[in-house]
């Protein structure tokens, strides 16, 4: 059950859950774009994960797939070198979870920190539900089902990975299974604050999104909560507590942020300025990306192309896993 490709298998993927927004980009993306030439790579638009919290917007889920696949290919992510597809367009993962939630006990997942959190979060918000408390099966068969060697992590995310290392042991140990180990490959994802310093998520309406037109990113970056000890435009403020130095640190030059330092510490500059200068680095890095993405959209049989051919790809490699495990079990449905 190992990858005959003799590059490395990079397995990763991005749960749909509407428009995507600047901390996708640095937290996930631009890692994604970095990999694709050294890795074998498998990105999966996560659709069944999206159900989990978003069920009764289902009617949505499509049209955010093509949103997520045009923003991914306009941001770099070539599915000449990728394997790009879409989760549910490859059954067979869904197999191999039922597979795996056999074989994992309730306690595994309760240690998990992220995943508590998680479960919490859903008893607030209507997705106190069965496939929102397996997920992190799900990811483990998201893996495996394409014999991921490597998966891109965050440091704060170990945990999770580390279950789904010990759900595939697990299966190799009781079936003599050979699923590689996946191994974590931690990347740099800066912890993105929203525009009222929260995490930047989608469901605290707090983002600033990859296809915001100027005018848009403009009002939004108006709206950051700056160094709030920083009052009148005379008062001196200190970039490092202030979430809009955290973005000049993203997306503007060693010179602009030398700049903001300088003049916020004397008050040289006030906010206003410091906020129009970010305002218009992040609209010079979205412009080519949003508008190759409003290109890609447009035109319907690329999109559906698109989606059918990497789906295809990649269930054929999930076929291929999914009867090995099955000889592996003995067990064929009677036949
Ligand atoms: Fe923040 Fe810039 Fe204002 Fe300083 S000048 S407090 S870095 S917005």
């Amino acid at each position: 059950m190992s990858p005959s490709n003799t590059k490395v298998r990079v397995m990763t993927g991005a749960r749909v859950s509407g428009a995507l927004h600047i901390g996708h980009y640095f937290g996930v993306t631009r890692n994604m774009v970095s990999f694709q030439d050294e890795y074998d790579c498998f990105y999966g638009v996560m659709d069944w994960h999206g159900m989990t919290t978003s069920y009764r917007e289902s009617h949505k889920i499509d049209l955010w797939i093509r949103d997520m696949l045009s923003e991914w290919v306009a941001w770099g992510i070539d599915p000449e070198k990728a394997t790009v597809f879409v989760q549910s367009q490859v059954p067979e993962v869904l197999e191999l979870n039922m597979i795996f939630a056999n074989l994992t006990p309730l306690g595994w997942l309760e240690r998990v920190p992220t995943w508590k959190d998680a479960v919490e979060d859903a008893k607030k918000n209507d997705t106190h539900n069965l496939g929102r408390f397996g997920y992190p099966v799900l990811q483990a068969a998201d893996i495996a089902i394409f014999q991921g060697e490597r998966v891109p992590i965050g440091k704060d995310q170990a945990p999770h990975l580390e279950l789904s290392r010990e759900i595939i042991r697990r299966f190799n140990g009781v079936y003599k299974g050979k699923f590689p180990e996946p191994k974590p490959i931690f990347t740099e994802t800066p912890m993105i604050l929203g525009l009222d310093n929260r995490k930047m998520s989608t469901s605290y309406g707090n983002t600033i999104e990859l296809s915001q037109e100027p005018k848009a990113v403009e009002r939004a970056v108006k709206k950051m909560i700056t160094d709030p000890q920083r009052v009148t435009r005379e008062d001196k403020g200190d970039p490092e507590v202030c979430n809009v130095y955290s973005f000049h640190k993203l997306v503007s030059s060693k010179e602009e942020q030398a700049w903001v330092r300088e003049g916020c510490t004397t008050a040289g500059i006030g906010c206003g300025d410091c906020k129009m200068k970010l305002a218009c680095n992040i609209n010079n890095l979205f412009e080519e990306p949003r508008e190759k993405k409003k290109k890609i959209l447009a035109d319907r049989v690329q999109m559906d192309r698109l989606i059918k051919e990497g789906s295809e790809k990649a269930r054929e490699v999930a076929q291929k896993t999914l009867r090995s495990v099955r000889d592996a079990m003995k067990f064929h449905g009677g036949l």
